[in-house]
């Protein structure tokens, strides 16, 4: 078979690559192994009914205009504004840590150059910043930490907060104020009628042929693809040559509950301590969905199944850098995305990466 292009994996990188380019007048399949669109954001209703998010919640945010005006080509939006609460000692906290989680945690009622105080004096001084560990002692002390960082890390990513990349920890904010949002983006919204629907419109192109429940290996074969976009895993691509690169995984328990309004006061509660779950998210909250029942979801890490995070350590990354070189030298071929650039990445910023790609491919 024949074709312009051909693009591995139908998420956020994929897809915003095949529109742009069948957009352009080139002819494009897109496969992807799973039987459905829009990778890891996508979302369905469960059998009550409830729009729920099968690989755990994906909140939109950006501060970026461009990407939100090529997403809107294909999507109205709902405000929402991300809101966590982090179950310690039996009482819920807001999360990011803010000025009332220090207050009714130590029940002090300081303002916010108290709160600045507060902090200064608990931080552990570092001279360097090696990993996860010295940037939240040297940014919010010990106690703070074990409450809240030092469980939840270990059941995250199974992994002690030393063992970890400074920029695992770097992305959680601390604040001297009560902003209680989880998020400080300028435009933070959902996707009107959910994100599989955004997709859909996203590939609703005459150049463009979608086949669900195929893989790379399976047609890598039979296709004779000028170029090639592929978003799986890199190390896959290259037949694990240089080893595996790990990723922490997730088992989802997805549950409904019947004639339960509303299951928790916010959209997600965080169980650093207890239990072997980390987190508990409750769809109504990020849709707005009306039903009488509710619908949520339990996340349990774990180190086999799907690739969900790349896992940040050195050693890590260093093998990242030798398939890279690889990717370098496959003319015909552009990896892009979280598996193929093995990295952490937000939807805006996958948005991003592929526009800025596209921009520059299609001059
Ligand atoms: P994916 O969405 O993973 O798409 C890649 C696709 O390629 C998959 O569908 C896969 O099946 C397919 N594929 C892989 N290999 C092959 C192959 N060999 N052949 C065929 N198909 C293949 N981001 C946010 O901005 N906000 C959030 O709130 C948020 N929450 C998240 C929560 C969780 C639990 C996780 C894991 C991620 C979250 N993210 C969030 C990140 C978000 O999921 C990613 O930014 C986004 O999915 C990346 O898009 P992608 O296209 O790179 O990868």
């Amino acid at each position: 078979m024949k074709l312009d292009v051909l693009v591995v994996g139908a998420g956020f990188a994929g897809c915003v690559v095949a529109e742009r380019l069948a957009s352009s007048g080139k002819s494009v399949l897109v496969i992807d192994r799973r039987e459905h669109i829009a990778g890891n954001a996508f979302d369905k209703q469960d059998a009550a009914g409830v729009l729920v998010h099968q690989y755990g919640p994906h909140i939109f945010h950006t501060n970026a205009p461009h990407i939100v005006e090529y997403l809107s080509r294909f999507t109205d939006w709902r405000p929402y504004e991300h809101r966590v609460l982090s179950s310690t000692d039996g009482k819920l906290y807001p999360m990011p840590i803010n000025r009332t989680t220090i207050n009714s945690l130590y029940g002090l009622s300081l303002d916010e150059a108290g709160i600045a105080a507060f902090l200064k004096s608990v931080r552990e001084k570092r001279d360097r910043i090696e990993n996860s560990e010295d940037l939240v002692l040297s940014s919010i002390g010990r106690d703070l930490c074990d409450r809240f960082f030092r469980n939840y890390t270990r059941k995250q990513w199974g992994l002690e907060l030393s063992q970890l990349s400074a920029t695992v920890a770097g992305r959680i904010p601390v604040r001297t104020n009560d902003d209680d949002r989880y998020f400080t983006d300028t435009f933070q919204k959902m996707p009107a009628e959910g994100y599989t629907s955004m997709f859909q419109n996203m590939l609703n192109h005459p150049n463009i042929t979608l086949e669900l429940g195929t893989s790379f290996q399976q047609v890598a074969s039979r296709m004779q693809a000028a170029e090639i976009y592929y978003s799986g895993q890199i190390d896959e691509f290259y037949n694990f040559r240089f080893g595996l690169l790990p990723y922490r995984s997730l088992r989802f328990e997805h549950e409904h509950l019947p004639g339960t309004k509303y299951f928790q006061q916010v959209g997600t509660v965080n169980y650093p301590n207890d239990h072997d779950f980390t987190r508990i998210t409750e769809f109504k909250h990020l849709t707005g969905q009306k039903h009488a029942g509710t619908s949520i979801v339990r996340e349990y890490p774990q180190s086999q199944g799907d690739p969900y995070y790349p896992i940040p350590t050195p050693e890590n990354q260093a093998r990242y850098e030798q398939y890279k070189q690889l990717a370098a030298a496959d003319k015909h071929v552009h990896f892009i995305g979280r598996l193929a650039e093995y990295r952490y990445y937000n939807m805006d910023q996958v948005v991003a990466a592929a526009l800025n790609l596209m921009k520059n491919s299609l001059r």
